[in-house]
């Protein structure tokens, strides 16, 4: 059998992007606490005009942190999910 090894480097990158998680909020969910704000700042920020929270870098960063603010979050509405 013969191999490509480009084609491989490509498989191989694919299968990286396809695994990359994302940080994300349900708007309709958040209550606007401000705990993960708190915790991640990196992470969340607040919307005082709508009263809750966004995400500002949905490729993540420290997963400690992110999965701080998951287990913390009282409306259990923030995700991180393979996209
Ligand atoms: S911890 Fe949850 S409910 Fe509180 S602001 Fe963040 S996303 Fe909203």
């Amino acid at each position: 059998m013969k191999c490509c090894p480009s084609y491989a480097t490509i498989n191989m990158y694919s299968e990286r992007i396809t695994r990359m998680k994302q940080v994300e909020i349900d708007q309709d969910e958040c209550i606007g606490c401000g705990a993960c704000v708190e915790l991640c700042p990196d992470i969340f920020a607040f919307n005082d005009d709508e009263n809750k929270a966004y995400v500002t870098t949905p490729e993540g960063g420290d997963q400690d942190c992110i999965d701080e603010a998951i287990a913390s979050c009282p409306a259990s509405c923030i995700s991180n999910k393979e996209a």
